[in-house]
């Protein structure tokens, strides 16, 4: 006989992931009858109150939603992203952009990125960026949506996310969520109590007295990690050996008084010990200065920071610090957790909301039921792993692949032993220019090949078919190829033409 459902969720945080949870878990299951979901919050904690960017997978969380895009740019001062633009990376003075999307067009049946290496070889050293509409367009400062149902036009290689404030985005939520039924109940969870024998979490007890009853946990408690760390006691994996920045401060500004509209891209801007953000939103610009702490002072990054901003600070900065990695097990006994409460890897790839959005994906793909089957529990730790594992690979790559020595930061980083699946990436581009991808990872080969090639890495070889299309040939094509996205770049309007249109500005 199988085991009774779940009746009772408590979510117990309410900043980016809590609403996250309740507005997809409402959306999802919401129908169920008998089934409540509570979210506990504290207006006295507060948020991490960071977290802007995004990549493209959002823009489907959103539609599972129901969320009109116009209304959402709107009510969260959201802008476009077509990518990230690294600047002083690979050596000071050098910039890419790590677009979304694919590069060019495959041929023969042959990934596009072989047949440029070829064109390299052959003496042409276009840059990748030229291949990419996503690039090329982010950097004219253009957006139009995809065309995914037109394999021909240049548009269904673009792919975008957004830039946002976080904290809209979590109240533009939670109006949904608890339209769908979630109750929000207001307090400082200062108790947890568990079963005696089985460990399990059955109430939390708030500050004013309230008590709250649950069956499946989700803690979306952010850095404290109340119910996975410090009431089951689950380890924290730490990845710092490989990810030295710990700490970040971070400060809005005003936009640029000239006028000039902003690109659809982030930036990140490689300095002495880390490295600095740039988010522009409809109405202000998100920055962040991430720093190794073993190699800088927080007083140095501030004055960093502030050296580098648009406009004027439109408040003090915020310092927060951290630690690249996760819990041992995202899912403990009926707890599973979300956002920080579970893991953080650095913000460098916007994939911190992500992270939120696939376990919520995950969670809903094992949901239990009372009997919290433990090899469901064991495979969503699993593959929740491998994610953080995958990720914290890409992330390394960015540090690893530079020529900067001129910090002890960056010696650090350049001269890291890089962890093996990345060995092994990193050997196999540089052999035969292939790029490995394993069991459908979130970086894609676009990502992979402009990280490495734009970095520095240099393929020995490309793929044998590329060699057999002659010489002009390949020439040719990738002269068409670039132009076919220049002249559609140029047909695009700006972003703020865009946003007007939809009337999402
Ligand atoms: P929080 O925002 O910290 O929310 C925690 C919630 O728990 C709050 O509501 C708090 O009140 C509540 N709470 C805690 N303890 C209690 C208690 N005892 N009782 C009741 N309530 C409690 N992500 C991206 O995708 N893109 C980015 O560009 C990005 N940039 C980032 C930059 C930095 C420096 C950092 C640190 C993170 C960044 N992130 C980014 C991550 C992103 O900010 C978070 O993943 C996201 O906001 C989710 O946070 P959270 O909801 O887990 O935690």
């Amino acid at each position: 006989m199988s085991a009774p459902p779940i009746r009772k969720i408590v979510i117990v945080g309410g900043g980016t992931a809590g609403w996250m949870a309740a507005a997809a878990l409402s959306k999802v299951l919401g129908a169920m009858p008998g089934l409540a979901i509570t979210l506990i919050e504290s207006e006295a904690i507060g948020t991490v109150g960071v977290g802007e960017a995004t990549i493209p997978q959002i823009v489907h969380f959103n539609k599972l939603l129901g969320i009109n895009e116009a209304e959402f740019m709107r009510e969260t001062h959201a802008t476009y992203k077509l990518g990230i633009e690294f600047v002083d990376w690979t050596h000071l003075g050098h910039s890419y952009v790590h677009p979304f999307g694919q590069y060019g067009i495959d041929m023969l049946g042959i990934e596009f990125h072989h047949f440029w290496l070829k064109g390299l070889a052959l003496g042409d050293a276009t840059a990748l960026d030229a291949y990419s509409i996503g690039a090329m367009a982010g950097k004219a400062g253009r957006f139009y949506w995809p065309e995914t149902g037109n394999p021909n036009s240049p548009l269904s290689r673009l792919a975008y996310a957004f830039q946002f404030d976080a904290g809209r985005y979590a109240r533009f939520l939670r109006r949904r969520a608890e339209e769908a039924g979630v109750t929000r109940v207001e307090g400082r969870v200062t108790q947890v109590e568990q079963h005696p024998e089985s460990g399990f979490v059955t109430r939390v007890a708030l500050e004013n007295g309230t008590q709250v009853d649950g069956e499946l946990f989700i803690d979306c408690s952010g850095f404290r990690s109340l119910l996975l760390g410090q009431t089951l006691g689950v380890p924290f994996l730490d990845w710092s050996k490989w990810l030295p920045c710990d700490r970040a401060v971070a400060i809005p500004c005003t936009k640029r008084e000239t006028g000039a509209e902003d690109q659809p891209l982030t930036r990140s801007t490689a300095r002495k010990a880390g490295w600095q953000w740039r988010i522009p939103l409809q109405h202000r610009v998100g920055n962040g200065h991430v720093y190794a702490s073993a190699f800088m002072c927080e007083d140095e990054a501030t004055e960093t920071l502030l050296a580098h901003l648009d406009g004027t600070p439109l408040a003090s900065p915020n310092h927060i610090r951290f630690t690249g990695g996760h819990r041992t097990r995202v899912w403990d006994k009926n707890v599973v957790a979300l956002g920080l409460a579970g893991g953080f890897l650095e913000p460098l790839e916007s994939t911190a909301i992500h992270l939120v959005q696939s376990g919520i994906a995950r969670l809903l793909a094992y949901f239990p039921s009372t009997a919290f089957t433990p090899v469901e529990i064991d495979r969503f730790n699993a593959e929740t792993a491998q994610d953080y594992l995958d990720i914290r690979d890409f992330l390394v790559l960015h540090y690893k692949a530079t020529a900067r020595d001129d910090s002890e930061f960056w010696n650090y980083c350049r001269t890291l032993e890089p962890p093996d699946g990345l060995k092994a990436k990193l050997e196999m581009f540089r052999s035969s220019g292939r790029i490995v991808r394993e069991h459908n990872e979130l970086f894609t080969e676009t990502s992979w090949l402009s990280v490495m090639a734009c970095q520095g890495i240099v393929a020995g070889d490309h793929h044998p078919a590329a060699a057999l299309l002659p010489d002009d040939e390949v020439l040719r094509r990738l002269s068409h190829v670039r132009g076919v996205i220049a002249s559609a770049v140029s047909q695009m309007p700006t972003q703020d033409q865009f946003l007007a249109s939809i009337g999402g500005a």
